[in-house]
């Protein structure tokens, strides 16, 4: 899952892109409304931390010029007194807000919320043969006993899991999995590929060549 992060204070901005970067996701971040709406019309992120007070163009331009082109859910960050700005992001439509100063333990779970639902996922729980991935608490079993990923080896099991029985190019793989900082020139992805292999068993991601992966 590929995130981005709108916010122009910097303290918060790299609180926040770390804190969800642990979670496993592929974060980038805009520090102006203005690369704020460019990057988040040019990819197709899995969902978007919007702060309202931004420089250049504020948080409700850039939701409006989303909103133009795409149904990305959108999570905003407003002052905790603009009430306005709440039912006006909403009736905009952001899909949830949260209010400044805010804990970050309460984003990661709204922002999990959030894409699970626009996911339409219906259940925490995907069971391909012996493997067993809880999307709610990120972990997987091998015949009912733990295996330790770690949380970007997760989120590619979960991406395909999620996908079970399509192929999945290794475009999109990068473009969910990686964030603007990751040299998609390099082998990580037949890196995190092969490690998963390693802990779930060889046949479990299944490569075809020219085409990219999937869990049969
Ligand atoms: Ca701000």
């Amino acid at each position: 899952m590929r995130l981005l992060i709108v916010e122009d204070e910097p303290d918060l901005l790299r609180a926040l892109a770390r804190a969800l970067r642990e979670d496993g996701y592929a974060v980038d971040t805009a520090e102006d409304g203005e690369d704020g709406r460019f990057k988040a019309l040019e990819c197709d992120y899995d969902a978007i931390v919007l702060d309202w007070m931004l420089p250049v163009i504020n948080g409700l331009e850039v939701l409006k010029a989303l909103r133009a082109k795409k149904q990305t859910p959108v999570l905003m960050l407003t002052a905790r007194t603009a009430v306005n700005h709440r039912i006006e992001g909403l009736n905009t439509g952001a899909d949830d807000y949260l209010a400044k100063p805010f804990d970050i333990n309460e984003l990661r779970a709204r922002l999990r919320a959030l894409i699970r639902r626009s996911g339409g996922q219906a259940r925490d729980q995907i069971v391909i043969g012996g493997v067993n991935v809880d999307t709610w608490s990120k972990s997987v079993t091998l015949s009912g006993e733990p295996v330790v990923l770690t949380a970007r080896e997760y989120a590619l099991v979960e991406y395909l899991a999620l996908r079970r029985g399509k192929m999945v190019s290794r475009t999109e793989l990068y473009e969910h999995l990686f964030d603007e900082n990751e040299d998609s020139l390099s082998n990580l992805l037949d890196v995190r590929v092969s490690l998963v292999r390693k802990k779930l068993g060889a046949e479990f991601i299944q490569t075809r060549r020219g085409q990219g992966y999937c869990i049969p």
